[in-house]
C-alpha cells in the first residue's frame, strides 16, 4: 500500500451473466460493502447492458460503478461504440481502458488507449489504464521495459489530476490461476511508481497502482500488503460476491 492512498478493489465482470445475475451480484456486493468500506473503495464494472441494473442495486454508495471500455470519440457516426459522456450519463465514475483482452481482440495500441483515456477524463471519468507483459516478454527479461513503454504511450496529460489509476496485469496471469511472485509484483510496482513520479511528480506518487491477474481471497492479503500495491483489479473472483468481498477484507485495516 502507498501511505495516504485509499485502496481500490475493482471487479471486471467482462462479458458474463444476464441482467438478473448482474442485479443479484451487485446486490450481494452492496450487502457486504459497509463492512469493508473502511478498508477499501469497491468498484464494479459490469458489461454496458448491465450497468443500469447494477447501478440500481448498488445505489452508487458505498460501491462505485464503472465500465470496461469507451470510445475515443465524444459522439457521432461510430456504430456499436459507447462514448465516455454516455457512461458518465449512465452513472459511471470509472472506465477500464487498455485491458489486454481489448489490446489482443481489438488491436488497441497505446495510442488508442491514450485517446480513450483523454476522452474519459474530458467526460469526468476516472480512467483505469491496464498494462502488462506477455509470458514471452517476461521470460526474455523485458517485462519492466515493456510496462514502462506502455505507461509512456498510454497515459495522457492530465492523468494524475484526474486521479487516473494504473493496473499492472501480466497477460499470462489473467484467468490462468498463475501469479508472479510477490517479489516480482513488488519490483514491477516500484518501477511503475518511479516512472510515474518521474513524469507526473507528486501526482505520480499518489496514483493508485492496482495489481491484477488471478487475485483471489487466498492470495490477496500477501499481494495487497506489498509496497506500491494500492488495490486489485479482479476478473474471475469478482463474479462471486463473497469472493470479491473476501479480497476486500484482505486489505489490512488502516
Ligand atoms: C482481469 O481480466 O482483469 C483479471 C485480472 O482477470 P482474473 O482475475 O480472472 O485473472
Amino acid at each position: 500500500m502507498t501511505p495516504g492512498v485509499r485502496p481500490l478493489i475493482a471487479g471486471n465482470w467482462k462479458m458474463n451473466g444476464t441482467l438478473r445475475e448482474a442485479a443479484a451480484l451487485a446486490e450481494g456486493i452492496r450487502a457486504g460493502a459497509a463492512e469493508v468500506a473502511e478498508r477499501a473503495e469497491l468498484l464494479v464494472c459490469p458489461p454496458f447492458l448491465h450497468l443500469h441494473v447494477a447501478a440500481a442495486a448498488i445505489a452508487w454508495k458505498p460501491v462505485s460503478l464503472g465500465a470496461q471500455d469507451c470510445a475515443p470519440q465524444e459522439k457521432g457516426a461510430h456504430t456499436g461504440d459507447v462514448s465516455a459522456p454516455m457512461l458518465a450519463d449512465a452513472g459511471c465514475g470509472y472506465v477500464i481502458l487498455g485491458h489486454s483482452e481489448r489490446r489482443a481482440d481489438h488491436g488497441e495500441t497505446d495510442a488508442v488507449v491514450k485517446a480513450k483515456a483523454e476522452a474519459a477524463i474530458a467526460a469526468g471519468l476516472v480512467p483505469i489504464v491496464c498494462v502488462g507483459e506477455s509470458e514471452a516478454q517476461r521470460e526474455a527479461g523485458e517485462a519492466e521495459a515493456v510496462v514502462a513503454a506502455q505507461l509512456a504511450g498510454s497515459l495522457p496529460e492530465g492523468f494524475a489530476a484526474a486521479k487516473g489509476v494504473v493496473a499492472y496485469e501480466p497477460v499470462w496471469a489473467i484467468g490462468t490461476g498463475k501469479t508472479p511472485t510477490e517479489g516480482d509484483i513488488a519490483a514491477m510496482h516500484a518501477r511503475m511508481r518511479a516512472e510515474l513520479a518521474g513524469r507526473l511528480g507528486a501526482g505520480g506518487q499518489a496514483t493508485r497502482l492496482l495489481y491484477g491477474g488471478s487475485v483471489k481471497p487466498s492470495n490477496a492479503a500477501g499481494i495487497l500488503a506489498l509496497a506500491n500495491v494500492d488495490g486489485a483489479l479482479v476478473g474471475g473472483a469478482s463474479l462471486k460476491a463473497e469472493d470479491f468481498l473476501g479480497i476486500a477484507r484482505a486489505v489490512a485495516a488502516g
